[in-house]
């Protein structure tokens, strides 16, 4: 059977040092910010190319502490692709203000830059850009439209630890960054946990206080915060982790790229790139008219695939008001897409046999 991520193999490849981490904070007896969640910030913000990260509970956290220390509230607006994951769209919603989607394209995925300025109002705060699949969105045209309409960038980099547009990482493409370190993301941990990044001195410290029940010094608490800390086991971990990233992702465009040149099967549309260091390839999207059927095949010849994701926020119970509104191109994204497997850890030889099999598939 081939995995669709082996977390398993993936992560047993730093047991040593991930035992002996864990065994050092048994030792010292301290859980919660401490030593290793500061370093691995310093280490994560370094690798970013930021000046301030700040460790948190989850992605989500990380998305909804950078809205709550703008202090964007009830009937602003803030701007959101139409094909994301429901945590970027959540983090809107849970603060009162209204996510208002935007169209995708077919070419990269990402948010449609050119569909943007006729959703800004006078109520719009910010652009909420999602790096889908691990692809960085082209910036340009969403720097040009922050400034000319003055709007904060906010990124959702859950899935793109590491990539690059225009020499700059993820992360500090923006004015604040939400990651997530859930354990299938490129950077995962062994349980919850995410990071904000931003170079802004004042919202970093703003959101380090939130993040801990709104207080600057114990016992002193200066906003109606909230309990999301990044803990020593994690970090730890992560900090393990991290030294290895680009090496990992590396691995992920070599297989990338051998997929885009070796799947050869008209009934399968390959994911495209507009640079090559753009993408860390959190997952490899291919599009197909009859996804579940090609699903089932690949699973009938022990190969493992997912679906991100089977169906679009605007049609989900959740957004019940939303459900008559149509977004076709994120719709159809979401009918026709099937995720094959990726991960740093797959041989050269499953590699060739998801590849073949694909290729037999009528
Ligand atoms: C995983 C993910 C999140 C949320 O991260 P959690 O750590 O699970 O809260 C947010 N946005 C995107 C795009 C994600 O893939």
């Amino acid at each position: 059977m081939i995995k669709f991520l082996d977390l398993q193999k993936i992560n047993n490849r730093f047991r040593r040092e991930i035992d002996s981490r864990i065994g050092a904070i048994l030792d010292k007896g301290f859980y919660i910010l401490g030593d290793e969640v500061a370093t691995f910030e310093q280490n994560f913000a370094r690798f970013c190319g930021v000046k301030h990260c700040i460790g948190c509970a989850n992605g989500l956290d990380a998305l909804n502490l950078i809205i709550k220390a703008y202090g964007f509230g009830k009937g602003d607006e803030i701007i959101v692709p139409a094909n994301t994951y429901i945590a970027s769209i959540l983090a809107i919603s849970e603060n009162g203000c209204i996510p208002v989607l935007v169209e995708p394209n077919f070419t990269t995925y990402n948010i449609d830059p050119d569909l943007i300025e006729e959703k800004i109002t006078e109520r719009t705060k910010a652009i909420m850009v999602v790096h889908l699949y691990g692809q960085a969105v082209p910036m340009e045209k969403i720097w040009d439209l922050a400034k000319k309409h003055n709007l904060k960038i906010i990124e959702d980099a859950a899935q793109a630890h590491g990539a690059y547009y225009q020499g700059r990482r993820t992360g500090n493409l923006g004015d604040a960054a939400g990651f997530s370190f859930y354990p299938g993301k490129n950077l995962g941990c062994l349980g919850d946990g995410g990071a904000v990044t931003t170079n802004d001195d004042e919202l970093a410290s703003k959101i380090r206080a939130i993040a801990n029940y709104g207080s600057d010094r114990k016992y002193h608490h200066i906003y109606k915060g909230i309990n999301s800390r990044l803990d020593e086991i994690q970090a730890a971990i992560l900090d393990v982790k991290l030294p290895h990233l680009d090496a990992d992702n590396e691995r992920r465009r070599q297989i990338a790229e051998y997929y885009r040149e070796n799947i050869k099967n008209p009934e399968i549309i390959l994911p495209k790139i507009y640079d090559e260091k753009s993408h860390v390839w959190h997952i490899f999207a291919v599009r197909t008219k009859n996804r579940d059927a090609l699903k089932q095949y690949l699973e009938q010849n022990e190969i493992q695939t997912n679906i991100h994701y089977p169906t679009p926020p605007h049609k989900q119970g959740a957004y019940e008001e939303w459900n008559d509104m149509s977004f076709p191109i994120s719709e159809e994204i979401h009918w026709m897409e099937l995720s094959l497997p990726m991960s740093p850890v797959m041989t050269d030889e499953e590699v060739g046999r998801v590849k073949d099999v694909i290729n037999t598939y009528k």
